[in-house]
């Protein structure tokens, strides 16, 4: 079943990439693999797919720790300033910062670590009161603050976007998170990329390629409906 999904999952991309006259190259599927065991992110591995999200720290050096090294792992989920020391140089990207706080802690720990972190903005574009992410005013500010510090940078935009039954209801949400970058790509920031684009999730992930995105993050796409009452 697992493999049937995940071709399913990376066919439906390479169509929405041909829709929308996109390189297939352009767009990388992370299998979101939360609450997930780890026979079954081997099976996808095997599959070939090398990038994993996880949205808990434990979790994911948990299995960090088990799967082999050349899987790069993605922190999608909210993110502690207390537990970055521990995925320091174990993540290839965080996808979820959202305050220079927190920014700060990852380039200390960065420093600490010997290594440099990759991140992402994460953008409430929505406006949603129950999610992370700061509002489309705040991203720019934030971004010139976070350019300063050291062995930390930005790599791009994420978000969340609403829950919704017509994915075609995401899609001024994603071209919006796309004009923002393309805008703050404009400025020309010392230390600032924005060469990725992070949104797209199971009911949406194929409007979100049309709509630029460089990382969809799929989880019950491809292993199914998540359990959590066994946690
Ligand atoms: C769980 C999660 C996903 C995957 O959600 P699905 O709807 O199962 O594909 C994607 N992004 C984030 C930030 C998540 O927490």
């Amino acid at each position: 079943m697992l493999k049937e999904n995940y071709e399913e999952v990376q066919k439906k991309i390479t169509e929405a990439c041909k829709r929308a006259g996109r390189n297939r190259e352009e767009v990388t599927l992370i299998a979101v693999s939360k609450t997930k065991p780890v026979e079954m992110l081997s099976e996808i591995y095997d599959l070939g797919e090398r990038n994993f999200g996880e949205n808990k720290v434990q979790e994911l050096t948990e299995k960090e720790e088990v799967l082999p090294k050349d899987i790069h792992w993605h922190m999608i989920g909210h993110l502690q300033r207390n537990k970055v020391k521990y995925i320091a140089g174990k993540v290839a990207l965080i996808h979820s910062v959202d305050s220079l706080r927190l920014a700060k802690t990852i380039s200390e720990e960065a420093v600490k670590h010997n290594c440099e972190i990759p991140i992402l903005i994460e953008v409430n574009v929505a406006g949603e009161e129950s999610k992370f992410g700061v509002s489309v005013e705040e991203t720019l500010p934030l971004i010139e603050e976070i350019a300063k510090l050291p062995a930390i940078h930005v790599e791009g935009l994420m978000t969340i976007a609403p829950y919704v039954e017509d994915p075609e209801e995401n899609r001024p949400v994603f071209r919006k998170l796309k004009e923002l970058s393309v805008d703050i790509a404009a400025k020309n920031i010392n230390n600032v990329r924005m060469a990725i684009l992070s949104m797209g999730m199971t009911g949406d992930y194929e409007v979100a390629v049309e709509e630029g995105a460089t990382l969809v993050r799929v989880g019950t796409g491809i292993f199914g409906e998540r359990d959590y009452s066994k946690r």
